[in-house]
């Protein structure tokens, strides 16, 4: 691939956060400066302060400079933020990723499953090795949208109100498809499931049919449509048998919980969030408060979501260095688990974050 803009040197705002956050983030660091050598780029990394702990010591969640920091950044490695009795006063919790969600209008939560051969997963069905899908969550609107406008009436009724538009659910869609066939390139099936509730709810069938419409554009591409429920049970069945997938953000939201599951926990599954100017990369895991700073937290899933973060820049400056950076740091944390013999605290093993960091440094 010709290299027509092989930047001098890639801004990435560092936002470590809470818990284990800083944890996993500290074992990634060395990750990203030994593919930027061995693949000849360069990136300056800022460190930039956020979350609950921040939030109780300076009265700020989410500082102004750590926002613009973000916004001004090639890209974003986000850590975890949030801390169970830190709360705001009325009672809601800290996440600040939420507002950069929205701020930076990350529309589309990449969730990537994919089994990590050695590593075991869920289901004993062997099959399950064959795990290799990406579901993508809407991220802006869907049940969320009512996140702050939802209300309580009289104490008697509870209402949150599901909004589903055409401009949102065409982009993420279109960024669904838009993957399918960059992963087809790279050998997979090349499909889109619309996951959905089009049988009950007049949103539902409306996102299936926005879905149809962009599906049109991508003929190149197989399409099809699942119910959430048949989804779920789908993903303990045949998981194997799904490419990409698109979904609300609720049903995304409970999706990929279940998909991280699916190939050995949460310190296994990266994720990233994407808009059209910006892309935010984080573990899917929180800042678990009951293993923090004691050095048991799998850096994996934090590995797998720099690789995720190299992927889209180098896509996005048609820089084939740092996607290649991006296989080998895929490659290498495969070969780190291959034999079977590293086991995260997380499983009931005895390998914390310094020995899953360094078996992943070895073999780069
Ligand atoms: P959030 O609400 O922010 O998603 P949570 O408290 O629901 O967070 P996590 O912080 O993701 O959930 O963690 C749940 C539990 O899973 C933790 O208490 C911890 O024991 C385990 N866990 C999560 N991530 C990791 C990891 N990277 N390594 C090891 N164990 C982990």
């Amino acid at each position: 691939m010709p290299l027509t803009d092989p930047r001098n040197v890639y801004e990435i705002a560092v936002l470590p956060g809470d818990g284990i956050g800083v944890d996993v983030i500290d074992a990634t660091r060395p990750v990203l400066e030994r593919v930027a050598s061995r693949y000849g780029f360069a990136f300056r990394a800022s460190t930039h302060p956020g979350g609950a702990i921040h939030y109780r010591d300076s009265g700020a969640a989410l500082p102004d400079e750590t926002f613009a920091a973000a916004r001004e950044a090639d890209a974003i490695l986000f850590g975890a933020m949030g801390w169970p009795d830190i709360r705001y006063p009325d009672g809601t919790e800290i996440a600040p990723q939420l507002s950069l969600r929205v701020g930076l209008d990350l529309y589309a939560g990449v969730r990537p499953a994919r089994a990590i051969p050695g590593m075991p997963g869920a289901l004993a069905d062997p099959r399950a090795a064959g795990i290799d899908f990406v579901l993508i969550r809407e991220s802006t609107e869907g049940l969320f949208a009512s996140r702050d406008t939802g209300t309580v009436e009289g104490d008697a009724v509870a209402r949150d109100t599901m909004v589903i538009t055409r401009g949102g659910t065409d982009r993420v869609v279109d960024f669904a498809f838009r993957l399918a066939t960059r992963r087809k390139a790279r050998g997979r099936p090349g499909s889109v499931t619309c996951v959905d509730k089009a049988n009950v709810f007049r949103s539902m069938a409306f996102f299936r049919r926005v879905f149809d419409e962009v599906a049109r554009r991508h003929p190149g591409i197989s399409s099809g449509h699942h119910y959430v429920d048949a989804t779920a049970l789908d993903f303990v069945r045949r998981p194997w048998t799904f490419d990409v997938l698109v979904t609300e953000n609720m049903f995304g939201d409970i999706l990929s919980d279940l998909a991280a599951g699916l190939i050995g926990g949460m310190g296994m599954a990266p994720s990233a969030d994407i808009g059209d100017a910006h892309g935010m990369f984080q573990p899917c895991h929180g800042s678990a408060p009951d293993i923090a700073g004691q050095g048991k937290a799998n850096p994996t899933a934090a590995l797998l979501s720099a690789a995720l973060m190299l992927d889209w820049l180098g896509e996005r400056h048609n820089d084939d260095r740092l996607m290649r950076g991006a296989r080998a740091i895929e490659a290498a944390v495969d070969g780190a688990f291959a034999d079977g013999g590293l086991r995260p605290f997380e499983i009931g093993g005895g390998h914390g974050t310094a020995a899953i960091r360094d078996a992943v440094l070895e073999r780069l």
